[in-house]
């Protein structure tokens, strides 16, 4: 288990346990919940109080097909994605399971300036992307026109939040405009969900937008 410093908002990780969130963003979920017995913990505690409402809800006499319906509602996410902290490799098993395998096994498409990327999936709620950043890197300056969550999987990133390593998690909105530079030693590879196209401060990138496809 890795020292995480930065956590999954609470907002975020009750929508997980509600199975309200776009599916790039319950992998992420899934995948920092795997690597943190705190996030597990409190993931805990929300599914314990979606329990407990719906033990009210059977007090009221509602039929068991309504309950079942309801717990399928309620727990599909969060059940099918119940953390299993892997031995060795790179991606705990929720992403494991979204790439086909372990970091070999990702099919890695140059996106320009050494940085490269595997789209998992896209549709219109949001897209969950890998992003390989070459060691001492530094991204484009960007804004965000809706929210950008990204997991640290091997290696760490900085920005003017502070350092992100394996475990940590970044959540990045329209008030963040953000520079992230990958730490020298060990290339950066993050898992990072959107779910809206990135804004680029600078003109080059802006050009390379389109083609980038961030
Ligand atoms: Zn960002």
């Amino acid at each position: 288990m890795t020292d995480i410093q930065h956590h999954v908002p609470d907002d975020l990780l009750m929508g997980y346990a509600t199975g309200a969130l776009p599916r790039a963003f319950d992998l992420v979920i899934a995948t920092h919940v795997s690597l943190s017995d705190e996030a597990r913990a409190r993931l805990e505690a929300y599914e314990a109080v979606g329990g407990a409402v719906l033990d009210t809800l059977d007090e009221a006499d509602l039929s068991d097909d309504c309950l079942q319906k309801t717990l399928a509602m309620v727990g599909d996410t969060a059940r099918s994605d119940r953390p299993i902290t892997t031995s060795g490799g790179t991606f705990p098993a929720p992403l494991r399971a979204a790439v086909g395998g372990d970091e070999d096994a990702v099919r890695w498409r140059s996106v320009g300036a050494g940085v490269k990327q595997c789209v998992l999936y896209s549709d219109d709620s949001g897209t969950a992307r890998l992003l390989r950043i070459p060691a001492g890197r530094a991204m484009p300056e960007h804004s965000h026109h809706g929210t950008e969550m990204t997991l640290v999987l091997k290696g760490a990133f900085r920005d003017e939040d502070g350092v992100f390593s394996r475990g940590d998690i970044e959540v990045a909105d329209a008030e963040v405009s953000h520079t992230p530079v990958a730490e020298p030693g060990e290339d950066c590879i993050c898992l990072v969900a959107t779910n809206a196209r990135l804004r680029f401060q600078g003109l080059l990138p802006r050009i390379a937008q389109p083609f980038v496809g961030i």
